[in-house]
């Protein structure tokens, strides 16, 4: 399906960024030879409405295809990531005072355990196998599908009107964004809250955070496109924050009722118009910017094989594969990459096919460089390294530039 129509308001879009064609991010590949034969690819890139604001993908790839049985996306496995859903319970707990939460795209129980253990209720929707069993098995309450009109329908009789609706890092990855935000307003009750967290497109220009563009973010949200969409479902954005997770992301706040938009938001809704965020003239510098980059990591690239460097990489993920597909990189510039998620180690990168092992077998190569793919955790990482090699390799980061660390 070709999005060439804006998902929100159906007007004609405009070319952002084409990043070429290449597999979902997440689709890791074993190396049997039939698997690599059937490697599915499809083109990736952005387009933006310039009447509503939205940017969204410019091909939508099926999200049953996507987040199928073997998505090995496990949100428990990044303890920052942990703290961060600690302090957002404790904080949503303080001002909302919820009797009945619903969390979509709960994975792998990772906020319903905090809580239950504050003692209250809180159900998951989780369409994905994996994590969702994980979570049936610590006992939460979990509904197995793809967030709809059904589930809706199924929470209402099953456990009545839930007052607080979270979605984490989900409404972006929906390709019908009007009719998800839609059930949602349907799902909850007339007092009720919706929290959202989304990372915020302003970084994809301001840090270079072109890697974040994956088949798997079908949007890339503003103020303003959040805004637009929940207007036109009889729902109002009417505060948010800004905060630090995924290089920078807004947690927005929506009621289905009227209520005074905060200051807040009133500013950044004017800093979005003067600034042509809202009317997206600010991404049309994206992909100048991101042929230079490309050119100088081939160079990067170049120079090691000079050189006769050895090169590996830390952190396997999906940003990684869009930068190395984007760039043309494979397994004859890095020869491996070490990963901390049993799930990933012994299959190949999408697309470029380079190895992923344990941080063991990285050790063991003793490689001169290091990049580090997932600029979100380089600190860990870096550290990680400092504190298992007996000597220090070059680490280097490719985003938001080039750069040893
Ligand atoms: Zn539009």
């Amino acid at each position: 399906m070709n999005t060439i129509t804006c998902r929100c308001c159906g007007s004609r879009t405009e070319n952002i960024l084409d990043l070429g064609i290449q597999p979902p991010s997440n689709a890791y590949i074993s190396t049997k030879a039939c698997d690599l034969m059937h490697e599915e690819k499809f083109p990736l890139g952005m387009v933006g409405c310039k009447h509503c604001g939205m940017l969204q993908t410019s091909y939508d790839v099926s999200p049953n295809l996507l987040f199928n049985p073997k998505y090995q996306y496990f949100s428990s496995i990044s303890n920052s990531w942990l703290d961060h859903v600690e302090k957002t319970v404790g904080l949503l707990e303080t001002r909302f005072n919820p009797k009945f939460v619903i969390e979509i795209a709960s994975n792998d129980g990772y906020m319903l355990d905090f809580w239950e253990k504050i003692n209250i209720l809180a159900v998951g929707v989780e369409p994905t196998m994996a994590p969702r069993e994980i979570s049936l098995s610590k006992g939460h309450k979990v509904i197995g599908e793809f967030f709809s009109e059904d589930v809706v329908q199924q929470i209402h009789a099953d456990y009545g009107m839930p007052d607080l609706v979270i979605c984490n890092n989900v409404f972006a990855h929906v390709p019908d964004i009007e009719s998800f935000a839609k059930n949602i307003i349907n799902l909850i009750s007339d007092d009720g809250t919706i929290v959202i967290e989304a990372p915020y497109a302003e970084n994809l220009v301001k840090e270079m955070q072109f890697d974040t563009i994956y088949h798997e973010h079908y949007s890339y949200l503003t103020i303003t496109s959040v805004s637009n969409i929940f207007n036109k479902v009889g729902g109002m954005l009417y505060d948010f924050d800004f905060i630090q997770t995924h290089g920078g992301s807004i947690r927005y706040f929506v009621s289905k009722n009227i209520q005074e938009k905060s200051h807040g938001l009133l500013n950044q809704l004017k800093y979005e118009s003067k600034n042509g965020i809202s009317n997206i003239s600010y991404f049309y510098s994206l992909s100048e910017k991101l042929s230079l980059l490309k050119s100088e990591i081939i160079d990067l690239f170049n120079s090691f094989k000079k050189k006769d460097l050895l090169v590996a990489g830390y952190g396997a993920a999906a940003k990684g594969n869009t930068i190395l597909n984007y760039v043309g990189l494979n397994n004859t510039n890095i020869k491996l990459i070490a990963d901390n998620n049993p799930a990933k180690i012994g299959m190949l990168t999408p697309g470029s096919h380079i190895p992923i092992v344990g941080i063991d077998e990285l050790k063991e190569l003793r490689p001169d460089v290091v990049i580090i793919f997932p600029w979100n955790i380089q600190t860990e990482l870096v550290n990680s390294i400092r504190a298992n090699f007996d000597y220090e390799p070059d680490m280097i980061v490719l985003v938001p530039e080039i750069k040893y660390l």
